[in-house]
């Protein structure tokens, strides 16, 4: 199984999973033109995704679900209360899960798995081969017991780090802003989702990405230590998705 990302951040997110035949697109956060030329990178043509497989319903997942789905005609996978905030025009593609219920795409098999966060049905999933297993955690505001065992014994980790406490508290946010995002059902902060790494199982891990840092508000450099720490690994093993780069190809391999 092998996985990428197109871009991650508060302006867009988009991560690509793929095993076998089977490649998915989990949320589309970006114009669907501009999905498009950001898959040409990776040398994907949108008509051979396998699907979209959204975590909910912010702008910044699901701004090029209607138009990409539409154009290449491409099953869109979204919980009721995800689905319920699509346009009608997309929903003949919606295809519904259970936020408790491991469900298959082609060669993937799909665990979700709800989160607390500002949305009306959240949920963020673990992805198999069969072998090996993916993590995808990001727009939460607290943890739960339900998301580190979950997370736990992943091969792969894709973690929010959103935003340094400090930042945000001195940054230029408008008030209701920052309450939003520090909330119990905003975002998770450097610390929150390092202390999650300490809390779970991660003796299997082979790739850890922070995701969704906010430009404004965190910085790589703050949070690969903390998560060197929590890891108690090098700083460079540390990888970040970015806003505009995403990051390349990573593979999870037998060894
Ligand atoms: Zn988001
Ligand atoms: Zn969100």
């Amino acid at each position: 199984m092998r996985f990428a990302s197109i871009g991650s951040g508060s302006r867009g997110n988009a991560t690509l999973v793929s095993h076998g035949k089977t490649t998915l697109l989990v949320d589309c956060g970006f114009s669907a033109r501009e999905t498009e030329k950001r898959l040409q990178r990776f040398e994907i043509d949108p008509s051979t995704l396998s699907g979209i497989v959204v975590t909910h319903e912010h702008g910044d997942h699901i701004s090029g679900v209607r138009v990409l789905a539409r154009k290449h005609k491409l099953p869109v996978y979204a919980t009721a209360g995800t689905a319920a905030c699509l346009s009608a025009d997309v929903m003949s593609l919606v295809k519904e899960f259970s936020c408790h219920e491991t469900f298959s795409i082609g060669d993937i098999e799909v665990q979700p798995f709800p989160v607390p966060h500002d949305a009306r049905e959240p949920s963020q999933f673990v992805f198999s081969d069969g072998q090996h297993r993916l993590g995808l955690l990001t727009d939460v505001g607290i943890s739960t017991p339900v998301i580190e065992q979950a997370l736990s014994a992943c091969d792969a980790l894709l973690l929010e780090a959103n935003h340094d406490m400090d930042m945000l508290d001195n940054g230029e946010y408008p008030d209701h802003l920052k309450y939003r995002v520090a909330g119990r059902l905003g975002h998770l902060n450097n610390v929150q989702s390092a202390k999650i790494l300490e809390k779970i199982d991660t003796s299997r891990l082979q790739h850890i990405v922070a995701m969704h840092l906010s430009e404004k508000n965190n910085s790589p450099n703050i949070v690969r230590p903390l998560f060197a720490e929590a890891l108690n690994c090098d700083q460079s093993w540390i990888g970040l998705a970015e806003q505009e780069a995403g990051f390349d190809w990573r593979e999870i391999t037998n060894s």
